[in-house]
């Protein structure tokens, strides 16, 4: 029998076998051509066009994707604080102008955002997007207290010097980034988000410049506070970059690290480190695996290469359930039409689980 994309993406997402295989591949659709116009600049200032953005892609897709992540500009709480920006060329990208956070007591001056006053349009889109009719379940993005200090609030040099002479000021500024998602995830749930995408790790200063036992106390601690609001969707993404990633640092993807994550879903760039067959054998039934399309690669090559890889990842990862196929990150606006239909044609065609 036919799941609905609901019904089917909370099944995979704890670990079931739904009627077959879901799939999502985001971008900052606001910057995408073939979506007519819309702006990446303004959808990070206005809720509504940010809403409106993600609902166009729905609408322009021939096979309907199972699962919408709604991707804000990942600084925009930086923003708030007064760090500064600057967008240009609509493609998705932002120039980082100055940091709010330059000397040890500024970590003191953040303070908790309002999710109805400074990010009301954040909370405008996720309205926007549960009062319309549209079948897809949404998670937005939220980036982790200390990736947002080290990538918006901060930079990793000031950061880690700071942490290191600092560490009282430094967490307390953490814990008001932490308070911040905090209140803004409480009152997404509550107009009708199914959950997020908990991205840490964003841009580097991160895998290779935390000890262990700082992962410990500091980030995993204050992640596991963030994700104790309750959703029915958490995603954690787990970012890299090509220098630095939680295998190299550490072997902390095949030694199970992130099964103390309070999630269902791990994401990450299976095509750079740990395959999604190989993730599937320490996470399966633990944990639901998205993944399976190079984001960088396969995503931006041609329908025939998707469907091939595609094809490949659920036979990897789909066995026993608990799968979703995805890209291991933001894949480029640059993306066409076509291979997005790609992935939900493969998915129609090959897209079952063994038993
Ligand atoms: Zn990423």
């Amino acid at each position: 029998m036919n799941q609905d994309r609901y019904e089917r993406v909370i099944t995979a997402a704890n670990n079931g076998t739904p009627d077959r295989v879901p799939w999502s591949v985001w971008a900052h659709y606001p910057a995408i051509p073939w979506l007519k116009y819309y702006s990446w600049e303004l959808a990070n200032r206005n809720g509504e066009h940010q809403a409106k953005a993600h609902l166009a892609l729905l609408q322009a897709l021939d096979y309907k994707m199972d699962l919408l992540k709604v991707t804000p500009f990942f600084r925009s709480m930086a923003y708030q604080w007064g760090s500064e920006f600057e967008f240009k060329n609509n493609d998705g990208k932002d120039t980082q102008k100055t940091i709010f956070v330059n000397e040890p007591e500024d970590w003191e001056k953040l303070w908790v955002l309002d999710p109805k006053k400074e990010l009301r349009e954040n909370l405008h889109c996720i309205q926007v997007l549960a009062d319309t009719p549209h079948g897809t379940p949404f998670i937005y993005s939220i980036s982790s207290a200390v990736t947002q200090a080290l990538q918006g609030v901060s930079n990793p040099e000031t950061f880690h010097q700071h942490l290191k002479e600092h560490p009282d000021a430094v967490m307390k500024g953490l814990e008001t980034i932490n308070e911040s998602n905090k209140e803004f995830m409480k009152a997404a749930v509550d107009a009708g988000c199914h959950g997020f995408f908990y991205g840490i790790a964003g841009r580097g200063g991160y895998w290779s410049r935390f000890t262990k036992q700082q992962l410990i106390d500091i980030t995993l601690k204050l992640d596991k506070d963030a994700l104790s609001v309750d959703s029915e969707l958490q995603m954690l993404h787990i970012c890299n970059t090509l220098d630095e990633n939680p295998e190299k640092n550490g072997k902390l993807m095949t030694s199970g690290w992130f099964n103390e994550y309070p999630v269902n879903i791990l994401n990450w760039w299976d095509h750079h480190f740990v395959s999604v067959g190989e993730a599937k054998k320490v996470y399966g039934g633990k944990k639901c695996v998205a993944g399976g399309l190079d984001h960088k690669k396969t995503l931006m090559s041609t329908p025939e290469a998707i469907m091939a890889e595609a094809k490949q990842a659920i036979m990897d990862a789909a066995d026993g359930g608990g799968f979703i196929l995805a890209g291991g990150c933001t894949v480029s606006h640059e993306a066409p039409l076509a291979n997005y239909n790609a992935v939900g044609k493969v998915v129609e065609l090959y897209g079952r689980y063994k038993k």
